[in-house]
């Protein structure tokens, strides 16, 4: 079940909800900007594709993703099995505000439905390694640009369903340093001698950078420059109060995007809700009817 009664459908694309532990006749109703029905099992393997396919733009063939369409596929199975009729597939026809009035086992609810236009970010990283005797390098940062494929793949994971924002990857390079930069690495010399090898072109570079010393209060995970459309990140930010199972490197590049994202829209800074990406409280990958309305309103 979503969230503060509210779902964002991607306009000519799918969305589902399942009822838990509903019995009986499900009915439902909506207007013309939706169409909705019950998955059948012999629906299943089709949709989850096209679910899969939808919200991981650029990940065809990585391990992350292959092992979500299977995740995706055993629970729609499972769920379309135990619960036949409950599994429901809501496809956008019109952009713009819609409804989805839905009656089960006595119960009935209403859920604000925003079918929204897909949004697409090009995103770039860059990793820092420095020159070493010999003629060779080596890395600062753990991860290294074949890695970049998956965090794309992980970002459009987050973002799609809950957004309609999709991310593309602009390209991934090494940054090469001639010596080793003192870690943890600060602010002065990203911005002097790191921040300037960004790409032009890509809506945002993010920079793996070992770890990060460079953040203000509240940013010592990653900071996103608002000036260059750039973002540092740490290797292995600190967890803190940010629950598990959450990935918080993953949580790190998302809150980081998403100063962008909403800077282009004429936000700044964080709020406060609870359990929701960029709150100065406790943050979750989860975004709110309120961001979504900050970043991709219908
Ligand atoms: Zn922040």
């Amino acid at each position: 079940m979503p969230q503060d009664n509210f779902l964002v459908v991607p306009n000519e694309g799918v969305n589902l909800i399942w009822l838990d532990g509903s019995r009986g006749a499900v009915s439902f109703d909506h207007d013309r900007k939706l169409s909705v029905h019950a998955v059948r099992s012999d629906q299943v393997s089709k949709i989850a594709e096209q679910y899969v396919r939808q919200h991981t733009s650029g990940g065809v063939g990585i391990a992350t993703v292959e092992d979500l369409r299977k995740q995706i596929w055993s629970r729609m199975f499972s769920i379309v099995d135990r619960l036949p009729g409950r599994l429901l597939a809501i496809n956008g026809k019109a952009p713009g505000w819609s409804w989805l009035k839905v009656s089960a086992g006595g119960n009935t609810f209403k859920l604000d439905v925003a079918v929204t236009k897909r949004q697409w970010v090009d995103v770039s990283f860059r990793f820092l390694r420095h020159r070493v005797a010999n003629g060779g390098t080596a890395p600062d940062t753990i991860h290294s640009p074949d890695d970049a494929a998956n965090f794309v793949a992980t970002l459009n994971w987050i973002y799609g369903p809950q957004t309609n924002i999709s991310f593309d990857l602009w390209d991934a390079e090494w940054v090469t340093l001639r010596d080793a930069p003192h870690q943890p690495v600060g602010r002065d010399v990203f911005v002097k001698s790191i921040a300037t090898q960004a790409p032009s072109g890509p809506d945002i570079t993010v920079f793996l950078v070992g770890k990060w010393g460079g953040g203000a209060s509240g940013h010592s995970r990653g900071t996103f420059f608002d000036d260059l459309d750039v973002a540092a990140i740490d290797d292995a930010p600190k967890r803190d109060e940010i629950p598990e199972p959450i990935d918080v490197f993953m949580l790190t590049m998302a809150h980081e995007i998403l100063h962008y994202i909403r800077k282009e829209r004429g936000f700044a800074g964080h709020h406060d809700r609870q359990n929701v990406l960029l709150s100065n409280k406790i943050q979750s990958l989860r975004m709110d009817k309120q961001l979504v309305m900050d970043v991709n309103p219908p």
